[in-house]
């Protein structure tokens, strides 16, 4: 880069920074993220008559809960608006449904707009496009665990908000400006995540490095000679990382403060082995490509996912009814964009099974819901025996207790009319007493078990595979369902 270029650069990432609101929340804050969410409502205040008529305020000093619920429904209103006006899909949709903006008075109303599913985002993406494609900066496909194929455009304004919600999230996370966050995604599928967050640390200040090898001693030198103190990545392959290198190396003298596990569900073995091995708290994020990766964090209570409600606006509904399921029980996760500029998308089944949390967490956080910690994703979900429902995070949990396990794979096969499983098991030291362990360890879970009970299952088989013999495989791979003719 020529030093006209660095200049260049210099000035731009000035002139964004003074733009984004996280840059307004003081050191010294104790909720950021929570900071940053009320900061935008109040901006949001100055600007709309709409929303100072529904709060019945000239004045907003303070943010409580019922001031951000209507921050979240006038956006909500001005979205379908936005939609209406420019997405083909929306225009059409609303009109069908015989809804209209003035509709969503409370958050009740909104089950009168309906859901979007992943299938009619990957019909044509152009429909949902709101904004001519000059004005797209990025792109981002995603074929999910689903293999549908979407398509999601950002806008600058898009992905500056993006940047300002990774900012707070880390400074939630404890992050102070100058220190250095170590990136760890491996590379793999159309798109990188490292170039996201790294771009994201750039303008927010934060200093990043990154790795993709699976090679700890790679990892450590980057993470030495960068003095990062904060590590954030997805969580198999972090946990692949880890446990390959074994007892080899102490990750504990690298002194890193947290770990950040991001784009993944993260079982509470995981976590276990991954606090014991890096000897610092591990924090579970959630998100979607749909909506620009960072969209939940834990905070230190590690007790529910804390939201990115400003931009998004978070449902829990049974997936058989569509009704609003209470607070603390599970059901599916649904989003609604509620800033979004070139792909707005209202009502999102993400497919994902949460549950919604009220506000006040005893981290001190006064008006922002939590999202319990979502796992079981309704599209990886595999019926065995008489229709007990498994997915991956379960065998997680049985699995990735045993730290001599590197990676697993399930295969499912039918053999007349009974079900078998078979768990390819990378290990350290496979032998029988881990043989024994992890047959235990997987007989005990409450499907399995039933199956057996009902005949429907024959016994589980274990087979032992060398670690490192096998390439990284994704989370959407873990199950491989080879019986045929079966939903
Ligand atoms: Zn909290």
């Amino acid at each position: 880069m020529s030093a006209w270029d660095t200049v260049k650069t210099r000035v731009k990432i000035a002139v964004v920074r003074r733009k984004l609101l996280s840059t307004r929340i003081p050191e010294d804050c104790e909720h950021p993220l929570e900071e940053w969410m009320a900061l935008k409502a109040k901006e949001t205040f100055r600007k709309s008559p709409d929303l100072r008529e529904a709060i019945g305020a000239r004045k907003l000093d303070e943010v409580g809960p019922f001031e951000f619920r209507e921050y979240q429904l006038h956006r909500v209103r001005e979205q379908m608006r936005y939609t209406e006006a420019n997405s083909i899909f929306y225009k059409d949709r609303y009109r069908k449904a015989g809804v209209a903006p003035e509709d969503i008075k409370a958050y009740e109303d909104l089950t009168k707009i309906p859901l979007t599913t992943p299938d009619e985002m990957a019909v044509d993406p152009m429909h949902f496009l709101c904004v001519s494609m000059t004005k797209t900066e990025r792109a981002f496909s995603t074929t999910g665990t689903s293999g549908v194929r979407k398509r999601v455009f950002y806008t600058r304004e898009d992905l500056l908000s993006k940047i300002d919600i990774i900012s707070s999230a880390l400074m939630n996370v404890g992050m102070q400006k100058g220190e250095v966050l170590h990136i760890m995604f491996p590379t793999v599928g159309a798109w990188d995540p490292s170039l996201m967050m790294a771009g994201a640390c750039m303008v927010a200040g934060y200093g990043s490095s990154s790795s993709a090898s699976v090679d700890i001693e790679e990892q450590m030198k980057t993470i030495r000679e960068n003095n990062s103190a904060y590590i954030i990545g997805l969580p198999s392959f972090i946990y692949r990382v880890t446990v390959l290198a074994g007892e080899k190396v102490d990750l504990r003298q690298l002194g890193i403060k947290k770990v950040i596990c991001a784009a993944e569900p993260l079982s509470e073995a995981m976590r276990n082995t991954l606090q014991e091995a890096w000897g610092c708290p591990v924090l579970d994020v959630w998100g979607m490509t749909e909506f620009g990766l960072a969209c939940a964090i834990e905070c230190d209570e590690r007790n529910g996912l804390h939201t990115d409600e400003a931009n998004l606006l978070f449902e829990v509904i049974d997936p058989e009814t569509g009704e609003h399921m209470p607070d603390g029980e599970r059901g599916e996760l649904i989003v609604t964009s509620l800033n979004a500029e070139a792909t707005p998308i209202m009502r999102y089944s993400t497919r994902d099974l949460s549950s919604l949390y009220p506000p006040h967490c005893d981290c001190g956080t006064r008006f922002n819901h939590r999202i319990g910690k979502p796992g079981g994703r309704l599209d990886l979900m595999t019926k065995i025996g008489l229709g007990q429902k498994v997915y991956p995070l379960l065998f997680d949990e049985a699995l990735l207790r045993f730290p001599e396990v590197v990676s697993y794979q399930v295969l499912i096969d039918r053999d007349d009319y009974k079900d078998t499983l078979t768990f390819c098991v990378e290990a350290n030291e496979g032998d029988g007493v881990l043989e024994e362990k992890i047959l235990d360890a997987v007989l005990s879970i409450s499907e399995v078990e039933d199956g057996m009970k009902e005949e429907l299952l024959q016994t589980p088989k274990v087979r032992f595979r060398e670690p490192g013999s096998k390439d990284y495989v994704s989370k959407a791979k873990v199950i491989v369902d080879r019986r045929q003719n079966y939903d």
